[in-house]
């Protein structure tokens, strides 16, 4: 947001209103309402339209297992935390319909004494093993909208350009506008160990402390306006959609039932846990190793743990459910790229496809770049990091060559320099068969965008495919840059000759100018009635 926007959304509310209003009332003759101003009840939506996202979310039906399963086929590893995950995620929900279920019964409103927990997950775990992954796939499968921020965004005060609560606003643009469904959304917030107060990890400029307590009030129960009263924009375009009667009739959303998930890398939580655990003498404490957080450890790993990192009590007690995502090891990396559906080696494949390039990796690289990737530490996300670097050249130089085969394997990797250059004089032999196709393409195109047929003789196909080649560049990128404006002249040859079909030798793709002013002159002669050829038909140059 540049600084000009901003003080504009320095205007205070009140005043904006009263402008919006002014002007809207004239045009239009309605008003306008923000959050904590009275509004007129607005016109019911119709029921179909206000039950559609609900519904879905109340056909919910899946099972712990289900969902389970469906993750396996994306995150390698992290078993426990789909476990948990996906038994948080069933009773969320299932609680969700049962609470309706209560209210359709009890004529729309919730009977006395309903105590509702949410299960409200934390997920402790280094960078790049899988966390947003696993939540993503969850509300994919589920087909609510899903968010995410980082907690290091916010300050007590909201940060610049919005607030905590846009993230819950957030959630009614992912869900197309749909006000229920956005209800029954997923908010995962990272690096939530940033605004620990306490210990040492200590947030930036921003008290941890507050925005704890601001995040507290939504993973409790809260009602959020729809639209930021700060933001302008926002209301202008919220009063338009009225206007146009495709509005939503709320104009809040309520937080009950959307699910929160925050996560963080926790470092040095472990050392709180092994203190604790030493001076309870049950063994734990006595290893020296600076081991980071695993599964075993995190069973120890109790509330007064989280405290003492730097989190208020009430916070820490809306996230009952607490899970831990190992750190991945090469072999972990090396699973991801064969087993995961979501592998970027699919990716790679694809993107080499889309030049007819058949790219394949062998188990020798898969293995390479898995133990480059470790390295890095940066879990996953170091596949991408590696593959990138290492197959850069190959990406660039390959396209629009005659190889049609990429054989990625652990030696390639080691002598890219070397392999490339092999490929490279591969890639000057001439396909004619591949050449021809792209040719015949070009044709069509042509004749489809200028209603004239060209047809190239094989000596002409020939020299193309070899000046491709040599220039390292597609067969239909030549064509389109050296015929770029033949067109106008054989138009203007069709005109006087009324010729549709032209066949083109080698001279003509060595000289397209000088052959097609030498056409068009005979064409003039011929309109002039100069007998020679066929009536029109150009004589050959
Ligand atoms: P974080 O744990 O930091 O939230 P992400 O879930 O965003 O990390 O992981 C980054 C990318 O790495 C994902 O989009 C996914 O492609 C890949 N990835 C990470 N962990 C796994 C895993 N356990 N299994 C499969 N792919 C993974």
């Amino acid at each position: 947001m540049s600084d000009e926007e901003r003080k504009d959304d320095d205007v205070q509310p009140d005043d904006l209103r009263r402008t919006l209003n002014d002007l809207f009332g004239k045009m239009q003759g309605m008003s306008f309402h923000g959050p904590g101003m009275e509004s007129p009840a607005a016109a019911e939506p119709p029921a179909e339209e206000a039950r559609r996202g609900t519904d879905l979310v109340f056909d919910f039906d899946y099972l712990p297992r289900d969902i389970k399963a469906h993750l396996d086929r994306f995150v390698i590893r992290q078993d426990e935390a789909k476990k948990a995950l996906s038994i948080a995620v069933c009773d969320h929900y299932n609680h969700a319909r049962y609470l309706r279920a209560l209210e359709e019964e009890n004529e729309g409103k919730l009977p006395e004494g309903i105590e509702l927990q949410k299960q409200n997950v934390i997920v402790v775990g280094p960078t790049g093993v899988g966390k947003t992954y696993l939540v993503k796939h969850i509300a994919e499968l589920i087909g609510v909208p899903f968010v995410k921020a980082d907690a290091t965004k916010f300050s007590e005060t909201g940060y610049v350009g919005g607030d905590v609560d846009d993230l819950v606003r957030e959630l009614v643009q992912k869900a197309e506008g749909d006000v229920n469904l956005a209800e029954f959304g997923i908010i995962y917030i990272d690096e939530i160990d940033k605004i620990a107060t306490k210990g040492e990890m200590i947030g930036r400029d921003v008290s941890g402390r507050g925005v704890q307590t601001t995040l507290l009030k939504l993973m409790e129960e809260t009602e959020v306006p729809l639209s930021n009263p700060m933001d302008i924009r926002g209301q202008m375009k919220a009063m338009m959609s009225m206007q146009r009667g495709g509005g939503s009739a709320k104009e809040s959303i309520n937080t009950r039932h959307i699910l929160f998930i925050v996560s963080g890398a926790f470092s040095g939580l472990e050392k709180v846990v092994r203190r604790r655990l030493s001076e309870g003498q049950i063994g734990f404490g006595a290893d020296p190793t600076e081991r980071p957080m695993d599964e075993e450890l995190f069973t120890q790993v109790e509330t007064q743990d989280f405290l003492e990192f730097g989190f208020e009590a009430e916070f820490i007690g809306r996230l009952p459910v607490r899970v831990v995502c190992e750190k991945l090891t090469a072999q972990d990396l090396e699973n991801i790229m064969k087993y995961s559906e979501g592998s970027l080696l699919r990716q790679y494949e694809r993107e080499f496809e889309a030049y007819g390039i058949d790219a394949t990796f062998e188990n020798s690289a898969i293995t390479k770049i898995a133990e480059l990737a470790e390295t890095e530490k940066t879990g996953a996300r170091a596949l991408m990091t590696v593959c990138e670097r290492l197959l850069r050249d190959f990406k660039f130089e390959l396209p629009g060559t005659s190889v049609t085969e990429l054989k990625i394997d652990g030696e390639l990797l080691e002598q890219r320099d070397e392999r490339l250059a092999s490929y490279r004089e591969l890639g000057k032999q001439v396909d004619v068969a591949r050449a021809r196709r792209a040719l015949d393409t070009f044709c069509r195109d042509f004749r489809k965008q200028h209603g004239v047929e060209l047809v190239f003789s094989d000596e002409a196909l020939a020299r193309l495919a070899e000046q491709a080649a040599e220039q390292g560049r597609s067969l239909l990128q030549l064509c389109r840059q050296r015929f770029r404006d033949v067109q106008f002249g054989l138009k203007l040859i069709q005109k006087n000759t009324g010729q549709e079909r032209f066949e083109l030798g080698v001279e003509a793709v060595d000289e397209p100018d000088k052959y097609l002013s030498d056409l068009v002159v005979r064409s003039y002669r011929g309109a002039a009635g100069g007998a020679e050829g066929a009536p029109g038909e150009v004589p050959a140059p």
